[in-house]
């Protein structure tokens, strides 16, 4: 496991955000107070351009069928099998399970996960907890809306966060799913942890 707490950002990277739906400007917000360069990926050529992605927030369904038309999907999930490292935060980390529960919605299939979507209810259910994450010293504090749980995880992948019992983070090689969403704290310690990353190629 990466010691989260001892990084320092000396990997030359540039960190694309998609930019299809959802909360894609909060995590460039975030990218941009660590001064680690970024952009807005909504095309093969945009993601040509990145060396690491980050999935946000949002709707998945939408969002996958978009992926699914428009072949992005396609240029991720090879991109991912070449060793970018990858960040799906909420809708992004269904979006990368290999199973949802009771859907058969798009997804890359990138985490050997299954996901139950809006696992802790409607929106009027969002809440904030702080959430231990593996290699860092003190929580973060996780912002929970309409957030999926992970229900099972397959060979290779590693538990970084659970709360109360429900698994809320994990890692699969280069693959990073979280339920919550740090991108709507002032704490940027898992998006410089993410930065930190080494591609595969
Ligand atoms: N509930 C949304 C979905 O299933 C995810 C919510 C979010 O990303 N905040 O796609």
């Amino acid at each position: 496991m990466i010691p989260v707490s001892s990084i320092i950002l000396t990997v030359s990277c540039c960190v694309g955000v998609l930019a299809i739906q959802g909360d894609f400007e909060m995590h460039l917000q975030a990218l941009a107070a660590i001064q680690v360069e970024s952009c807005e990926v909504r095309t093969d050529e945009d993601l040509a351009k990145c060396t690491h992605l980050i999935i946000p927030g949002g709707e998945s369904t939408t969002v996958g069928k978009l992926l699914e038309r428009f072949g992005l999907g396609a240029t991720i999930r090879a991109r991912a099998q070449a060793g970018m490292p990858i960040w799906g935060t909420c809708m992004g980390m269904i979006l990368l399970a290999q199973r949802i529960e009771d859907s058969d919605q798009f997804t890359l299939g990138l985490l050997n996960i299954t996901v139950r979507r809006n696992a802790y209810g409607a929106q009027v259910h969002s809440f904030e907890a702080p959430v231990p994450v593996v290699g860092l010293e003190e929580p973060v504090m996780g912002v929970f809306i309409r957030a999926p749980i992970v229900t099972e995880t397959g060979n290779g992948v590693s538990v970084l966060s659970e709360l109360e019992g429900k698994v809320v983070g994990v890692l699969q090689g280069s693959i990073l799913g979280t339920s919550f969403h740090p991108e709507l704290t002032e704490d940027r310690r898992l998006h410089a942890w993410f930065a930190s990353i080494e591609p595969q190629t």
